[in-house]
């Protein structure tokens, strides 16, 4: 006798909400998803989960989700349903139209740091192949592109060192502009359990995060000013250096010596000293020095960063800071160390691997490498464009200037997500065809032509990455509402287009993506099945994974010691934007909340609340859940106040979930000097009390 809500039967897949990536059982009644459990094999989570993986896939079935392609003449139109075939007929004429009159360069795609591996990976192909540009960006473009370029100037790969395991050996935990009690819960519960045995905490972040207030742990918290992260860094080296802290032992053997010479005798320098930065940075000197040592001296030291480090116009700049602090002190190679970011999209660093850089073909080789490029035109029987492409912001400045015309998105509200609110609608108002894949008519819809159904995590076969490299399996649990899973999409859309693809399932990709990376040569479905899931590189020389990367030398040779000097962002406070605007998320909320908003079986919702502190509260004459009017150069918005002293003085804080509050209204054009990720986390902006929306 089955009760109502008793499962029938369960399939294992992968939570496509953050970067931790925890496994689920999803528990079935016929074609009805029971519940989510979480899943005690699941290597990156064993039996764990937060409240948005558990509870937060109602969304799957939400009415608002649209499931019949659709297409308008103009943006004025109703949305006029459609067969797929017409739909992407309507699209491929358009777009090959816009490459007629405008020429080839003029369109362009973005892939999805939601979707899987396999379809990241054609969007990829449809564009260098059948658009024949290499105008390809991903979400990652706006969050980790500082991370790939960081890590891969330094160590030689643009990934983490570590597997999560990692941190049940680290005696000393520091956390950068990172709150994973929030936005990684899995990971930072494990994290707790070994603060309390014994491991040393040290945050750096501009807010008293969760991770600082929490009962069970010590942390020492250094509560930077927004933008002087390179600043801290340098201090932190600085300290390290001249109190003899360095580990000769491995700079010599694993770095460029002369190299080491260069960055050591600039962070040395008296005016990096914690005392010389101490106004600029706002952290106390003491309590720096103290930081440094316990870091160099206290036996393994992990770093673990997010989205307060890359998102910055020195995010580039901050990540290789700490990869020279992870060298110098010999913090590289083992288990219990390492540079680790924490990605916070499901397959943020799967869209990374699978080529949907401009620049980089899959694996991270340049498209300008001849014998790499070769390589692929021999598998797709096409040749390639050689020239880097545009990235996201360059595709918006092209719009708005006439030149790029069409934009196939992939799963990512664009409008919602990226700085400068007004500019993006400018460069979406331009374009004559935009062509939005996704679940929902979010708020980028509104400036498109045609609309393409996408498929959630529960509807389809294929492979997620998390943070620690490790490639899961995400498998099909229901039939795809729409039809189409979202890689026979990009297919069908290829197709109409002139470049045919042909692929039976998504296994069938993955063959054709391990032939063609040699960092995941070693990968396939049977693999995967066969070990439950694999941390790449996985090849002849690692068949199964490499949970610890650069143990015996580093993937580029030798370590890359860079000077990193601290340069002033160009967002500066005033008279008139008198306070610092920082951006962060709460648990129960996912990104700009296009799912979480609409689940109801979530637990609980929040709004988008403004933290500021209760001196400059008072000087603004605003209370405790007072409206208040929030300005910046670019733009402004209304929310709630919250009074709190887990900022500092100066400093604001808010989230961005809701599109009422639309935080990205706020944030400016400045972005990361080498890859051009958005300093969202540094606004200048000023509060005053408001009547409300
Ligand atoms: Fe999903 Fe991340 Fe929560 Fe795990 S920690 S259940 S991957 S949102």
């Amino acid at each position: 006798v089955i009760e109502i809500g008793q499962p029938e039967h369960s399939v294992v897949t992968t939570c496509a909400y953050c970067g931790v990536g925890c496994a689920f059982k999803a528990e079935m009644r016929g074609e009805e998803v029971v519940r989510m459990v979480p899943y005690k094999d699941g290597k990156a989570n064993r039996g764990h989960s937060c409240v948005k993986g558990r509870f937060a896939w109602g969304y799957t079935n939400h009415k608002e989700r649209i499931l019949k392609p659709m297409i308008r003449e103009r943006i004025e139109d109703p949305w006029r349903e459609v067969s797929w075939d017409e739909a992407f007929s309507f699209a491929a004429t358009r777009m090959r139209g816009i490459q007629k009159k405008y020429g080839r360069d003029a369109i362009g795609g973005i892939t999805s740091s939601r979707c899987t591996n396999e379809e990241t990976y054609l969007v990829q192909k449809l564009i260098r192949a059948g658009f024949g540009n290499n105008n390809v960006d991903t979400c990652a473009r706006v969050c980790h592109s500082p991370t790939g370029y960081g890590l891969a100037t330094t160590f030689g790969t643009s990934a983490g060192t570590q597997d999560f395991d990692s941190v049940e050996d680290t005696d000393v935990v520091v956390v950068i502009g990172a709150n994973p009690a929030s936005a990684h819960p899995v990971f930072a519960s494990r994290l707790k359990k070994r603060l309390r045995q014994g491991a040393k905490l040290i945050v750096i972040d501009p807010r008293r995060t969760e991770m600082v207030e929490s009962p069970h742990v010590k942390a020492l918290h250094l509560p930077l000013m927004p933008g002087t992260n390179v600043a801290v860094m340098t201090a932190l080296a600085h300290v390290i250096v001249t109190d003899g802290l360095v580990n000769e032992a491995f700079v010599r053997e694993r770095c460029d010596w002369s190299e080491f010479e260069e960055w050591a005798a600039f962070v040395a320098q008296p005016n990096n000293s914690p005392e010389a930065t101490a106004i600029l940075t706002g952290v106390d000197p003491k309590v720096l020095r103290e930081a440094a040592r316990i870091y160099a001296t206290g036996g393994n030291g992990a770093i673990y960063y997010g989205l307060g480090v890359t998102e910055h116009s020195q995010g580039s700049t901050t990540v290789i800071a700490i990869a020279n602090l992870a060298m110098a002190t010999g913090n590289i190679g083992r288990p219990g160390v390492g540079v680790n970011p924490l990605r916070g999209q499901n397959n943020v660093q799967g869209s990374c691997d699978m080529g949907s850089f401009p620049h980089e073909l899959p694996g991270y080789r340049h498209i300008a490498g001849d014998a790499v490029r070769e390589q692929f035109e021999a598998l797709w029987n096409v040749k390639l464009n050689p020239e880097p492409g545009l990235r996201i912001p360059n595709m918006f400045d092209a719009a708005v200037e006439g030149t790029f015309m069409g934009l196939y998105v992939q799963g990512e509200d664009i409008l919602q997500s990226d700085p400068n609110t007004s500019h993006v609608v400018a460069a979406l108002s331009a374009m004559e065809c935009v062509i939005v894949h996704d679940l929902f008519l979010n708020e980028t819809a509104n400036y498109a032509h045609v609309f393409l159904p996408g498929s959630s995590f529960l509807e389809k076969d294929g492979t997620f990455t998390n943070a620690e490299r490790r490639i899961q399996r995400v498998r099909k649990v229901v039939t795809p509402k729409n039809g189409m899973a979202d890689w026979e999409v990009t297919i069908g859309l290829a197709k109409a287009m002139g470049f045919e693809m042909n692929y039976n399932h998504p296994s069938e990709i993955m063959d054709e993506i391990a032939a063609l990376t040699p960092t995941f040569a070693g990968v396939s479905y049977a693999k995967l099945e066969e070990l439950g899931s694999v941390q790449w590189p996985c090849n002849e020389k690692a068949p199964e994974g490499t949970p610890v990367m650069h143990i015996d030398g580093f993937v580029r040779g030798k370590g890359k010691f860079v000077v990193t000097e601290y340069v002033a962002t160009d967002e500066r406070t005033g008279p008139r934007y008198p306070l610092l605007l920082t951006t962060g998320r709460i648990l129960s909320q996912y990104n700009v909340g296009a799912q979480t908003r609409r689940t109801e079986n979530v637990v609980w919702h929040a709004e988008d609340r403004l933290e500021i502190h209760p001196h400059d509260a008072e000087q603004r004459g605003v209370r405790d859940g007072d409206w208040v009017r929030l300005k910046s150069r670019a733009g402004e918005t209304t929310l709630r106040a919250e009074i709190t002293d887990r900022v500092a003085p100066g400093v604001v804080y808010t989230t961005f979930h809701h599109p009422d509050t639309q935080a990205n209204v706020i944030t400016t054009d400045y972005s990361d000097w080498a890859t051009n990720c958005p300093e969202y986390k540094v606004t200048a902006v000023q509060v005053s009390p408001s009547n409300g929306p």
